[in-house]
Formats: structure tokens, C-alpha cells, sequence
């Protein structure tokens, strides 16, 4: 592009988008105006496939719509959007069938010709297509520290959710797993919100770069940090502590120009956060400058009346969501939503005004994804569902993802010429590759994935081919005998790989009430361990199970979370040293189900006993914890300004070595202190991360730059409060001082 060309663009397009958003704002104002209350509140309704189609029992290829039920929806009702799949996953030609059909009789038979916004949970990948790439959950992508990969994955992401005819994305997960029990950790990008913040972000990027799908920030907001660590159940909590910790990624989120947030099913300090005007209006609306369209999640205002006992009858509770912030709502089984919202309007309980409000929003969002000019999918882009540069990123994610954890006597990568033994149920599972979300619901139904989908046993006997196979025992129990052929197995062979873990599941199906790994997969390993032969853990699971009377005895173990269809490939690879490991975790892996406690601890989180011994903060793995196949050493960590007066850049440089003799990337996390604040100051917090590339013997200098504000935190008014004082910045085992000089002043912009 020539300077002149590129100089031009630059001045004529911020005011061509500006006349675009005007001629929209203009269209959605005329179509406002000429709408019933009746087509207002359909608008604001959201229904279930299934209300719409014929089959109880779901066909797996495609769907049967309704005829009478479609229309009565679309038509009569004026319904603004449906969501979900039928059974499964349907193939790319019955996606775009479906939409067409539905948009056939929207934009031909209602009145108003308003299209249909059609929503699905595309959460790791498009995993509802049955040519999907299905990429590593947030969890595992967390573990690649890896931005620009993760605004790849969302961009693929966005990329198939169009080409099947979707627009709405029902992703990224923005909670910040503090509860790693909860079944929904996976879907996070671990304990830490800066990491969600950054990587979140980056996902919005990429899924809305076509301009033409809207992500959606979900859960809005605390869902990730349940007290009993079950789905959906309450987050005690203080409102402080849920803007250090969970609202981040949402600004960041509110920043990258996500269009949608879905709201958590959960409540906060005793408030259901469905029926907070604090949470949905005051602070996502005014604080954050959010404008687009907030999506209750599955039922959640019935639960209003029904489970949290908030409102006496649904339509109370209609008018408290409505009230609060809500502007459409996943009803999603029936209109009950719909009939209580007219009649609130038409008894005055509700304004007009509060309804155009919610309806130009939604009228916006679809107008500014392209869906009034173009609301039929595109037949040409049908192919663009699972190509092979899809598959290649999904495979660099898989690779990214995988975190060596142990490594005693470099049993690890296996040398050619071992006997191998592979055992545990995880060992010849798609499940528990692609865990939950994954074709189905809850990524058990094996009959679901493409036909030859790799297995670990499958990718590990394509390097060693008289590799032994045993079940050894299955998730949940033991199977008569297996552990004791497991044994003789492991006895005739130079290394066991044991992959243990969870099968695939979702929301409160996966519940548990006990983090532990289970007993019957324990004894297996701990079977196989005593007969000498060394020993390989490869976990595959959605949070971080127990592992506690294995980790001294086995001699390797590897994170692998749940890394989707390219998973059983990059486990292999770093298995047998074609890949060099780099996943650090994103969060604790814990030792003990009561101890619990994140990497940004206070002090008196490490204290126990009553020696009150400070050594005791012992996770099994800490956060950023990741081994390689080289060795890396960090030197000259240094501070450009050890008096640092606010308004002045801090620029924090750390030279970074391959000191082994393999390639090998690098994530470098910058963490800081502060020595003492009027509220108890972390012991550390991530303030930074780079990820760098480096052959053997090569050295960098990494540069990161840290404001004021990247210093504060949270103050008992919830305003982000930077205070003067002493400070450590701390990245890999290097430690530099410095003086923040100045006033407690608030810090005028408050930072993800
Ligand atoms: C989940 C959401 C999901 C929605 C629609 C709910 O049960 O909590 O994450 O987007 O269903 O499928």
C-alpha cells in the first residue's frame, strides 16, 4: 500500500464508520417506531431450538423444524433470537439449512421482516459442527501464555461460527476459576484475571474481526468463584474482592468491543446477579461503557421466583430482571417471560422507555453485524468449517497447552527402542481429550466425533508400535483384574504411561464432592508405579484432581487438561521429544482438598499450624510452574526508575538465556509486590507476560513496561487505589526494588 493511500484511509474511514453507525442508529430508530409492544418483547425473547422443531428425539444430521411451532414464534410472538443445537453436532450444509429456514419465515412472513439472531455455545472451537475445529479449552489455552495464538483460536472460532450461518457466539468464558472444584473451571483461563483479561480480550479480537459475529462475555459476573465449589451456587463474597478478581477481564472485554455478555446464574453476597441493577446497570453500563446486548442465561429469571426466592411470582421476577439491566431473556421452554413482560408494560409497572431501550440495543447489534442486509447464510463460505489451517493452529495450541510438570531423571521424552505400556481410562479416550462442550453436551458420546478421531493409545502406537495397551481401570471404579495385568504389563516394559483423569462433562453434571482423584484410578497408578518400571502421568482433565499419593513416585507428569482434537498428537509429541514442552499452569494445582489457596495469596495465607511456619504455602505445582526439555536462566533483572513518581513509566528489563541444548520458547511472567498497603498486599501478583522463542545458547532481553496503575488494587470502595511505597518486581527467580513516590490519590482510569 502506498504512504498516500494508507494516509488517506486513515482519515477517510473513521468517518465513513462513523456515517455507517449513524445510518444504523437511523434505521433501528424508523424500525423502533413502528413496532407494537408486542414485537418490542419478542424481540427481547430467546428461545430453545427444540421450541421450534419437531423432534423430541433430535435426528443427528440435521434438524425438522416445526412449521405451526416456527411460526408462532417468529411470527405471532416475533421471537428475536433462538440458540442452541438439536442432540449434537450437525453438519456445517444443516446449520446453514436451518438458519435459512428460520430467516425464510422471519424475513418474509412478520410483519416488520426482522431477521432471527441465532446464538450457539462455540466455547472451545466450533464444537457443534460436525467438521469443527476443536481447539484446547480456555484452561489449556491459558497454558500457552500465548496471546496472539489465543486471538488466532478466536478467530477461527468466529470464522466457522460464520461460515455454518451463526452470528452470535455464545464465548469466550471470562470467569476467573478461583474455585478449582467448580465443573466449570476448564472454561475459564485459570485464577488469574490479568491472564483472562489479556487473553479474553485477544479472543474478542479475533472472533469479531469479520465484523459480522458478535462474542459474548459470559458469565458476568463472580460465577467463577462458588464457596462449596459447585455449579451455580453462591459466591460469598465482597463486592471488593469480586472487582479485584473477576470484573478485569470484563473491562478488558467492554474494551476489545465485545458485542453480548450473558449474566451468571449465581449470586454475589446474597444478590442473584440477574436482579442486580448494582452489577448490570450501574457498573456494566456506567462504569464499564458497555452498550451492547446483555443476555440472561438458560431460565435465569424464572430462578429468580423459582430457586433463589428473590420474587414471589415469575412475573415479579420478570420485572426485577427487566428492572435491573436485563434486555433479553434465554426463557427458553416457554413464553412465560414474554407474556408477564406485556402485561408489566401494560400495567405501567415497566415503562415504554425501559423496553426501547433493551430493543434498540438487539435492533443495533443485528443491524451492525450485517444481519438486516445479508440475513441468509452464505453457501460459498460452507467450506470454510475445519480446514487444515484451522487444524495446524488448533495442533500449535494442543502443543502450546501441554505442561510438563515432573521430570525426575529425564524420564521423559521416551528413546526410541522402549517397550511401552499404556494404561488408565483416559489412555484410549476421545472424552477425555475434548472434555466437555465437545459434539454434545457434555463430550461423552463417542459416536459423535469424526470417524479415526486420535486417542492417546492411538498416537502413542504410531511411534511404538507393539505398544501394550491395558484399561487398567476405568474412570470412577476399578475393573476386575486390570490393575493386575496393568502390572505384569509394566513389569515386561521400560516406561508406563499412565493416562488418568475426567471424562467429558459440563455445568452441574460434573459436580463433584470430593477433589481428590478417584480411588480406583490412584490405586492403578500407584500399582504400576511399585513394580519399578517408570512411571509417566499424563493427566486429562477440566480442573485439577488430587494427586497427591502418586507425585513423589512418579517419575514424569504432564498437564494436559483437555486439549482437544489435536491433543492426542501434541501429547505424543512431547511424549517422545518432537515437541519441547512450554505450557506453564495458569493457576494452583492444589495438594490437599483443604488447601486451596491462589498464587496471589496473602501472607497469612501461607501461615499454619502454631509454629505459624511461613513455608507452608505448598500447592503441588505452583501457578507458572512448566518444565523444558533445555534450561533457561534469567539474569540482569533491572528497574529504569528505583524512585518511580506516577505519570512516569517504569520499564522493568530482564535478559532471558537458553542455557540447554534444545530450542525452546519461553513464557516470562512478571510478577510484583507490594511490601506493605493499608489493605493486605499480595504476596504476588502477574502484572505482565511475554512469550519468546529461543535456539540453544541464545540470550534476550525482554522489556516490559509497568504504569502506576498496573501497580494498585482494589480499595474498600471499590475504586482502584495506587499507594506509594516499596515494591518488588519478581520474574524467574530475579528480584529488583523500587519506590513508588507520590499520593493514595485514585488512580484516574482503572486498568484490567
Ligand atoms: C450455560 C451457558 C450457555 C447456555 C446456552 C447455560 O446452561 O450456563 O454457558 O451459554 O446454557 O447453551
Amino acid at each position: 500500500m502506498s504512504a498516500r493511500l494508507a494516509l488517506f484511509l486513515l482519515i477517510a474511514m473513521p468517518s465513513a464508520l462513523t456515517a455507517q453507525a449513524r445510518s444504523s442508529a437511523a434505521r433501528v430508530t424508523a424500525l423502533l417506531a413502528r413496532m407494537t409492544l408486542e414485537e418490542k418483547v419478542g424481540q427481547m425473547t430467546q428461545v430453545n431450538l427444540s421450541l421450534v422443531s419437531t423432534d423430541t428425539q433430535p435426528l443427528r444430521d440435521r434438524i425438522r423444524l416445526d412449521s405451526a411451532k416456527l411460526r408462532a414464534a417468529v411470527v405471532r410472538r416475533g421471537v428475536g433470537s433462538i440458540l442452541n443445537t438439536g442432540a449434537g453436532a450437525l453438519p456445517a450444509a444443516s446449520w446453514q439449512l436451518l438458519v435459512k429456514q428460520i430467516q425464510d419465515v422471519a424475513t418474509r412472513e412478520s410483519r416488520l421482516r426482522i431477521p432471527v439472531l441465532y446464538g450457539v455455545d462455540a466455547v472451545h472451537g466450533h464444537n457443534y459442527a460436525s467438521e469443527g475445529t476443536i481447539f484446547p479449552h480456555n484452561l489449556s489455552l491459558a497454558a500457552s501464555f500465548n496471546t496472539e495464538l489465543a486471538e488466532q483460536v478466536g478467530e477461527v472460532t468466529g470464522r466457522e461460527v460464520l461460515a455454518t450461518g451463526l452470528q452470535w457466539n455464545f464465548a469466550p468464558v471470562l470467569d476467573v476459576g478461583r474455585q478449582p472444584a467448580w465443573p466449570r473451571f476448564y472454561e475459564t483461563m485459570g485464577e488469574d484475571a490479568y491472564v483472562a483479561s489479556i487473553l479474553g480480550a485477544a479472543q474478542i479480537r479475533g472472533m469479531q474481526r469479520s465484523g459480522k459475529v458478535a462474542a459474548t462475555m459470559k458469565h458476568y459476573l463472580g460465577y467463577g468463584m462458588p464457596r462449596l465449589g459447585r455449579d451455580r451456587v453462591p459466591a460469598e463474597v465482597s463486592t471488593r474482592y469480586v472487582r479485584e478478581h473477576a470484573l478485569p477481564p470484563f473491562r478488558a472485554a467492554v474494551a476489545a468491543g465485545a458485542r453480548s455478555v450473558m449474566v451468571n446464574s449465581g449470586e454475589i453476597d446474597g444478590e442473584p446477579v440477574h436482579a442486580s441493577k448494582y452489577w448490570l446497570t450501574d457498573v456494566l453500563r456506567t462504569e464499564l461503557g458497555f452498550t451492547g446486548v446483555v443476555v440472561t442465561d438458560w431460565e435465569d429469571i424464572n430462578f429468580l421466583h423459582t430457586r433463589h426466592r428473590v420474587a414471589p411470582s415469575l412475573k415479579e421476577a420478570v420485572r426485577i430482571a427487566i428492572d435491573a439491566g436485563i434486555d433479553m431473556s434465554m426463557t427458553p421452554l416457554d413464553y412465560n417471560f414474554t407474556d408477564d413482560l406485556i402485561a408489566l408494560v401494560k400495567e405501567g409497572a415497566i415503562p415504554m422507555s425501559r423496553i426501547d431501550q433493551s430493543v434498540r440495543r438487539i435492533l443495533t447489534l443485528k443491524m451492525e453485524i450485517g444481519l438486516f442486509d445479508a440475513p441468509f447464510p452464505d453457501p460459498t463460505l460452507a467450506t470454510n468449517v475445519g480446514t487444515g489451517l484451522a487444524r495446524t493452529i488448533a495442533r500449535q495450541a494442543a502443543r502450546e497447552s501441554i505442561t510438563l510438570l515432573k521430570n525426575a531423571g529425564d524420564v521423559l521424552p521416551i528413546r526410541a527402542g522402549t517397550r511401552v505400556l499404556i494404561t488408565g481410562p483416559a489412555a484410549n479416550s476421545v472424552s477425555a481429550l475434548h472434555g466437555g462442550w465437545s459434539y454434545t453436551w457434555l463430550g461423552q458420546d463417542s459416536s459423535y466425533y469424526p470417524r479415526g478421531a486420535p486417542t492417546l493409545l492411538t498416537t502413542v502406537r504410531a511411534r511404538v508400535p507393539t505398544t501394550v495397551h491395558v484399561e487398567g481401570s476405568r474412570f470412577e471404579e476399578t475393573t476386575d483384574g486390570s490393575i493386575a495385568e496393568a502390572v505384569k504389563a509394566a513389569r515386561a516394559s521400560d516406561v508406563a504411561i499412565v493416562a488418568l483423569g475426567e471424562e467429558g462433562y459440563a455445568e452441574w453434571v460434573g459436580d463433584i464432592p470430593e477433589l481428590a482423584l478417584p480411588d480406583a484410578q490412584l490405586r492403578l497408578a500407584k500399582a504400576v508405579i511399585a513394580t519399578g518400571t517408570p512411571t509417566v502421568i499424563v493427566l486429562l482433565e477440566g480442573r485439577p484432581r488430587i494427586i497427591r499419593p502418586v507425585v513423589d513416585s512418579a517419575r514424569g507428569i504432564i498437564f494436559a487438561g483437555w486439549p482437544g482434537m489435536e491433543g492426542a498428537e501434541a501429547i505424543a509429541e512431547v511424549l517422545f521429544g518432537e515437541t519441547n514442552p512450554s505450557g506453564r499452569l495458569p493457576f494452583s494445582y492444589p495438594r490437599a482438598t483443604n488447601a486451596l489457596v491462589t498464587y496471589d495469596r496473602k501472607a497469612t495465607e501461607a501461615l499454619t499450624g502454631w509454629e505459624r511456619d511461613s513455608v507452608a504455602f505448598a500447592p503441588e505445582f505452583e501457578f507458572g510452574h512448566g518444565l523444558s526439555y533445555t534450561t533457561y536462566a534469567y539474569s540482569d533483572l533491572r528497574v529504569s526508575q528505583p524512585l518511580m513518581t506516577a505519570g512516569v513509566t517504569q520499564v522493568v528489563r530482564v535478559t532471558v538465556s537458553n542455557t540447554g541444548t534444545r530450542a525452546g520458547e519461553e513464557a516470562v511472567l512478571l510478577f510484583t509486590r507490594q511490601h506493605y498497603a493499608a489493605l493486605t498486599p499480595a504476596v504476588r501478583k502477574l502484572r505482565a507476560f511475554e512469550k519468546v522463542a529461543l535456539a540453544p545458547g541464545q540470550a534476550r532481553e525482554m522489556t516490559f513496561s509497568l504504569g502506576a496503575d498496573d501497580l494498585g488494587y482494589v480499595g474498600r470502595d471499590g475504586k482502584m487505589v495506587v499507594a506509594p511505597g516499596s515494591f518488588d518486581v519478581m520474574i524467574g527467580g530475579q528480584k529488583a526494588t523500587f519506590i513508588l513516590q507520590g499520593t493514595s490519590a485514585p488512580a484516574a482510569a482503572q486498568r484490567p
